[in-house]
C-alpha cells in the first residue's frame, strides 16, 4: 500500500484505529490537572478511567519508581522478587485474601481468576465443573474469555468462535439466579457496581443473596474490582461495603496509579489450585511495578484515600443533585465514592466534548450516562469548579 493510502486508511496515524480518540493530546499531568500540547489546562475528572487514583505523577509513587529505576527493572519469575513479596503482603494484610497473583492488565487479571476457579473446580474439587456466570451488561475485558465473560454483545462482535463454559443472567433476578447455578457452574462473576454498563450499583440485598447461594452450593464467587476497588467507592475494596469475603477477586487499574499492573487474590484454600507451571506472565509482578503497587497502596493508606472517597463522593453528589435539580436532561445521579454517574434521558457525547472546551475531563459509561471519576484525593474547590462546569454544560444543552 502506497504511504498516502496507508494513512488514508488510518486517518494519518500508525496505530490500529482501536479507540475513537477526543482532538486532545494530553503531555503533562500533576494532581488532579491536565496539560495539552498547546498548553490548555484541564480538571481531570475521568482519571485515565479510573486509574490515578491518587492523582497524576503522585510524589511518594513517583520516588519509589525513581528509587526502582536506578536499582532494578526486570528479573524472571523464576527468582524471588522482594518488591513483589512485599506488595503481596500489603495485599493481603489488608484483606481476607491469602495469596496474589500479579499480572499487568484488568483482562489478565480476569483470566486469571476464570482459570483458577476452574482448576480449583477440576483439579481440587475433582467435579468437573467449568462454566462461569457473568451478568447482562457487565464488562470483564478484552481478551478472548474476559470478552466472552463480558455480558455486552458489541465487545464480541466478529470474533467468533467464543470460548465455551459460560453463560449469562440478567441483573438482579434471584429466580434466573438460582435456576442458572447447576452442578457444572465453577464460579459466578460480578462487579458491585457495573461502571462500563452504566454506574448501575448492585443492590446489596442480591449480592448477599448471590453470596449466600454460592456458598450453599459449592460455587466460587469472584469479584471484578478492576474499577471498584483501590479506594473508588469508598473502601479499599468495594466487598468491605457489604461485609462479603469473595473467593476470588480481581484488581488493576488503580492498583500502581498508573503503572500498568493487575492482580487476582483468592482465599488461601484455593492457592493449591495452581501450581509450578500452571499458569504465569513474564511481566507480572516486575520489580518496577510492585515499586508502584507498594508505594500505592502505602501512600492509600496514610492518606486515609478511601475515606476521603466516601466524603468527597457524597459532597460532589449532593452538590451535583443541588445544582441539576429540574434540569429535565437528567434522570438520575448515582453511585458510589467516587464513581459517579449522572444518567440522562438520551446521549452524553455532546456533555464530553463541551466538558473538553470548558476545561473539564469526564467520560460516558454507555451511551446515556456521564461519568465521574475523579482522583481520591480531588479538593473540595476541585469539585466546586468541576460542578460548576458540568451545570453550565446541562444549563446550555
Ligand atoms: N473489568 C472491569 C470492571 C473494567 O472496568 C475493566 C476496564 O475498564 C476491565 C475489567 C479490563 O481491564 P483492562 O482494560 O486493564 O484489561
Amino acid at each position: 500500500m502506497s504511504e498516502l493510502n496507508k494513512q488514508a486508511a488510518n486517518g494519518g496515524s500508525s496505530l490500529f484505529p482501536t479507540y475513537a480518540r477526543y482532538p486532545i493530546a494530553l503531555v503533562k499531568g500533576e494532581g488532579s490537572w491536565l496539560w495539552d500540547d498547546q498548553g490548555n489546562k484541564y480538571l481531570d475528572f475521568m482519571c485515565g478511567i479510573a486509574v490515578t487514583n491518587l492523582g497524576h505523577a503522585p510524589k511518594p509513587v513517583k520516588d519509589a519508581l525513581v528509587k526502582q529505576l536506578d536499582e532494578l527493572w526486570h528479573v524472571s519469575n523464576l527468582f524471588h522478587i522482594p518488591n513483589q513479596e512485599a506488595a503481596a503482603k500489603l495485599l493481603t494484610d489488608n484483606s481476607h485474601a491469602d495469596a496474589v497473583f500479579f499480572c499487568s492488565t484488568g483482562a489478565e487479571a480476569n483470566e486469571a481468576a476464570i482459570k483458577l476457579a476452574r482448576r480449583y473446580q477440576q483439579k481440587v474439587k475433582g467435579n468437573g465443573r467449568y462454566e462461569i456466570l457473568t451478568f447482562a451488561q457487565s464488562f470483564h475485558g478484552r481478551t478472548l474469555a474476559t470478552l466472552t465473560a463480558t455480558g455486552q454483545e458489541k465487545v464480541k462482535e466478529g470474533f467468533l468462535p467464543l470460548p465455551e463454559g459460560f453463560r449469562y443472567i440478567p441483573l438482579h433476578d434471584v429466580e434466573a439466579l438460582e435456576a442458572a447455578i447447576t452442578d457444572k457452574t465453577a464460579a459466578v462473576m460480578i462487579e458491585t457496581i457495573q461502571a462500563e454498563g452504566g454506574v448501575l450499583p448492585v443492590d446489596p440485598a442480591y449480592l448477599q443473596h448471590l453470596a449466600k447461594l454460592c456458598k450453599e452450593r459449592g460455587v466460587l464467587l469472584i469479584f471484578d474490582e478492576i474499577q471498584t476497588g483501590m479506594g473508588r467507592t469508598g473502601k479499599l475494596f468495594s466487598f468491605e461495603h457489604y461485609g462479603i469475603e469473595p473467593d476470588i477477586f480481581t484488581l488493576a487499574k488503580g492498583l500502581g496509579s498508573g503503572f500498568p499492573v493487575g492482580a487476582m487474590l483468592a482465599k488461601g484454600e484455593l492457592a493449591e489450585a495452581f501450581s509450578a507451571g500452571s499458569h504465569g506472565s513474564t511481566f507480572g509482578g516486575t520489580p518496577i511495578a510492585t515499586a508502584a503497587v507498594k508505594a500505592t497502596i502505602e501512600t492509600m493508606l496514610s492518606e486515609d484515600a478511601a475515606g476521603r472517597a466516601a466524603e468527597t463522593g457524597e459532597y460532589l453528589v449532593s452538590e451535583l443533585r443541588a445544582k441539576l435539580a429540574g434540569n429535565p436532561f437528567v434522570h438520575d445521579i448515582r453511585g458510589q465514592g467516587l464513581l459517579v454517574g449522572i444518567a440522562c434521558a438520551g446521549p452524553v457525547a455532546p456533555v464530553v466534548a463541551e466538558g473538553q472546551k470548558r476545561g473539564l475531563l469526564v467520560i460516558t459509561a454507555g451511551p446515556d450516562v456521564v461519568r465521574l471519576l475523579p482522583n481520591l484525593l480531588v479538593s473540595r474547590e476541585e469539585v466546586d469548579q468541576a460542578v460548576s462546569i458540568l451545570a453550565s454544560i446541562f444549563a446550555d444543552l
